[in-house]
């Protein structure tokens, strides 16, 4: 067993509910000169970089603004240089859950072998992960299954899905025992040190791990999508987005509508601007933390995500006249969701296939986009979600920055805090239906109950059994109470898990373990 150190356990986690930073937005965009950015000091090369490119392009969506602090490869969050000193553990920001405790990822292990048998014990199983940070969950995920030979035998290929160099490099030490896997068409490969003739593969994006008809891909993503941008929209009484404003897209030209039709509330996109020098405070704040040199204003005129996206769903059509609303949205979330769903069940018909809605309130041309026509015949595979977010509403005011385990603005040391917001779980589980007919959803339900109805508790008293040493009894006791703790410091709550299965027509729905279902049925 891992040992963990206690102070390790007692840092904040990822997720914790009071430490959500709230973003009141300036209702305009600071008056900013080009001179600024360049004599100005920035606390990064990234914030300067960014503040040199909103002097030319204006404001930047939230979605840029979180992709640029996360994943740019000029100092982003994930994709800068580490020397070794991950994001990860005491030293880092942040711990999550499987380095938590190992049972965490022997659980999620168990899970995927219960899955593997209910489906009828298929063949050619590919494992992939998002996300996969230094490798923690699929090496115990992996370990686990190995004692399952005919499930381990079935396994052909390894996916994990990175987009850090340093991060790649720690998942293949552990899951391969080197630190120099070869690259191919693909990305880079090494053989895995768990399953015999079975190789680890690491790919930038999903939509380069192959996709087979015969194919049952276990797909898991621990953390993943509250990292991956949103974009924030605001409803706004008396806007003042111009009736007769026209954008260009690459879908063509969209107009809000005008005379009497036109809605009183418009969604006015929040974006990301530098806050002028005279403006900042001199001064850190309380907690010691620097004062952000970014902030929050409301698009004053329409971006093509405000005419576009609040209208792509009924539960954002229903805060159509809610002034003042905010919600948020994941574009990228919901096509990595749609990628998994067509992945287990195959995509719909293309006549059945949705079109993009056209907007209420805007006249729009849609080119048309070439659908995917991904068939399978017999679903099968199964995607596990595990994250923080509301079980049901839509999550609003929940981006956050998070430093050596301490909350603070996402607006700070732009690509040294690590940027994150909630996760809207319906809007996972609507985008993987409208995506493949061959799916069904179970979930969100809360992580607690999850892991609980793994049997969690049963595989710690064996442990305990097992540990002569109080001290690891000790250890291992604190770090599972808080995997299932409801309170507000605990992780059983807040977060959540959520299953992808596939759909077959005219079968009895089967509810996948640790989602109200038991190993035999
Ligand atoms: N699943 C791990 C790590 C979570 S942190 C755990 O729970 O411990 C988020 C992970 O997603 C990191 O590995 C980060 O490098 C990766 N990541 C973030 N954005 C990504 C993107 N756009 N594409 C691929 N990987 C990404």
């Amino acid at each position: 067993m891992r040992a963990i150190p206690l102070n390790l356990l007692r840092s904040a986690t990822r997720c914790a509910r009071p430490q959500v930073v709230r973003l009141r937005p300036a209702r305009c965009a600071v008056r900013w000169s080009s001179s600024d950015s360049e004599e100005r000091q920035w606390s990064t090369p990234l914030a300067k970089t960014l503040a040199q490119a909103i002097e030319t392009t204006g404001p930047v969506s939230v979605a840029s603004y979180m992709r640029q602090c996360l994943t740019s490869d000029q100092g982003g969050y994930y994709t800068r240089q580490t020397s070794g000193h991950d994001q990860f553990g005491t030293k880092g920001d942040f711990i999550t859950s499987p380095e938590i405790s190992q049972v965490f990822g022997e659980l999620v292990g168990i899970w995927l072998y219960t899955e593997w048998m209910a489906q009828g014990r298929k063949e050619k199983v590919q494992i992939i992960e998002v996300g996969p940070g230094r490798g923690t969950l699929m090496d115990d995920v992996l370990r686990t299954i190995s004692s399952f030979k005919p499930f381990a035998q079935s396994v052909e290929a390894i996916y994990m899905i990175e987009a850090s160099d340093d991060l790649r490099i720690q998942q293949a030490k552990r899951l391969c025992g080197t630190d120099a896997p070869e690259e191919f068409e693909l990305g880079w490969r090494a053989p895995c040190k768990y399953i015999p003739n079975c190789t680890v593969n690491w790919c930038e994006d999903i939509r380069f791990v192959p996709k087979e008809e015969t194919s049952t891909p276990f797909i898991l993503a621990h953390e993943f999508f509250d990292a991956l941008p949103i974009h924030v929209f605001q409803n706004v009484a008396n806007s003042t987005i111009p009736a007769a404003s026209k954008t260009i897209t690459s879908d063509g030209p969209i107009q809000p509508k005008t005379g009497p039709q036109a809605p009183k509330n418009q969604w006015h996109e929040l974006m990301v601007a530098p806050i002028h020098e005279s403006q900042m405070s001199q001064t850190p704040n309380e907690d010691g933390s620097p004062p952000p040199e970014f902030h929050l204003t409301v698009s004053k005129s329409p971006t093509p995500h405000s005419l576009y996206l609040p209208q792509t769903s009924p539960r954002y059509k229903a805060l159509a006249n809610t002034t003042d609303a905010i919600i948020e949205i994941s574009p990228e979330s919901l096509s990595y969701i749609s990628d998994f769903a067509v992945r287990i069940g195959g995509a719909n018909p293309p006549s059945a296939q949705s079109q993009p809605p056209i907007p209420a309130n805007a006249s729009i041309t849609p080119k048309s986009k070439p659908l995917t026509t991904f068939h399978k015949p017999n679903p099968s595979g199964a995607a596990l979600i595990l994250d923080y977010g509301p079980a049901s509403t839509i999550p609003a005011n929940t981006l956050r920055g998070i430093r050596s385990h301490r909350p603070c603005s996402p607006f700070v040391s732009t690509g040294l805090v690590d940027i994150s917001a909630d996760v809207d779980f319906v809007a996972l589980a609507d985008a993987a239906l409208d995506a493949s007919p061959g799916v069904e959803v179970h979930g969100p339900v809360e992580q607690a109950y999850f892991l609980s109805t793994l049997g969690i508790m049963e595989r710690v008293e064996r442990l305990l059994k097992a540990a002569g040493d109080e001290d690891v009894r000790e250890r291992l006791e604190t770090a599972v109470k808080r995997l299932v703790d409801r309170g507000p410091t605990g992780m059983g709550r807040i977060y959540k898990a959520m299953a992808v299965v596939p759909f077959v027509e005219g079968k009895k729905v089967r509810r996948p373990v640790g989602f109200g279902g038991g190993v035999f049925q």
